[in-house]
């Protein structure tokens, strides 16, 4: 057996804590030191970008396009989406300490960036009150490797924010299927279905006004498949929320 034994990880976040009380705080994007209480300085803070013109199905900032958007065509389950924030460099860095680096405690932040005042101040303003939040579901597997659902986590400060006035539940009640089957080997309309099938609802939603929240929306693909399963389930309304939309292909999200 090896003499060293590594420090347990709670160990080491606890004196991550620790030093950070005493220690004057830096800006998590460019390491400058911060003078405020945000873990973004000014000039980062600054270069958050807005999604100040987005396309109303799909998000994309086209919303001034004289030509109108290429997706115009596509079908939607959603009754409306709202993606106040970009994708775009800084925020990017910031996601990445949150999702993959375990920084939790970004998650108000990053819901504060996204609620500032240039957005609307109030999502039920937009889509009329919300009986119930629904976060994306994670597969459980993915969700025991990261040891959260970034999503939940999203919805959570949502719905206690001023984003809902009415603080509306949150319920995890979309299940992620695990794919068995290769999306290849199938024909397009069975690839469609198969798609279509990424999510489950065990509980009947009884004509229940749904916000739908997820993290970073890349082709949309994601959002599409859970609103199907909600209406499936019986949901009147599904009303879309993502953090942020990437408008490069292959994001972070789908
Ligand atoms: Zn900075
Ligand atoms: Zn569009």
């Amino acid at each position: 057996m090896s003499p060293i034994r590594p420090i347990p990880g709670y160990l080491v976040a606890g004196a991550k804590h620790l030093l950070q009380d005493f220690l004057p705080p830096y800006c998590l994007v460019c390491r400058q030191r911060c003078t405020q209480l945000t873990p973004l300085c000014v000039h980062c803070l600054d270069k958050v970008d807005l999604n100040l013109y987005p396309c109303p199905r799909c998000a994309l900032p086209s919303g001034k396009m004289r030509s109108g958007c290429k997706c115009a065509s596509q079908r939607t389950f959603l009754d409306s989406l709202s993606v106040p924030l970009l994708y775009t460099d800084v925020l990017r860095q910031l996601i990445y300490q949150w999702k993959f680096r375990g920084r939790v405690e970004l998650t108000q932040t990053l819901v504060n960036l996204a609620c500032q005042e240039k957005t609307p101040a109030s999502i039920e303003g937009r889509t009329g009150p919300v009986d119930l939040v629904v976060p994306v579901g994670m597969h459980w597997r993915a969700r025991l490797k990261r040891g959260f659902n970034q999503s939940h986590l999203l919805a959570l400060a949502l719905s206690s924010t001023l984003a809902c006035p009415t603080k509306p539940p949150v319920k995890a009640l979309l299940k992620a299927a695990s794919r068995s089957t290769s999306q290849h080997a199938l024909s397009r309309t069975d690839r469609l279905e198969n798609a279509l099938q990424q999510f489950s609802v065990k509980q009947n939603l009884k004509s229940h006004r749904i916000l739908l929240v997820d993290d970073v929306m890349t082709t949309g693909a994601t959002m599409e498949n859970a609103a199907w399963a909600l209406r499936e389930a019986g949901a009147r309304r599904v009303h879309g929320w993502c953090l942020a939309r990437s408008i490069e292909p292959g994001g972070a999200g789908v």
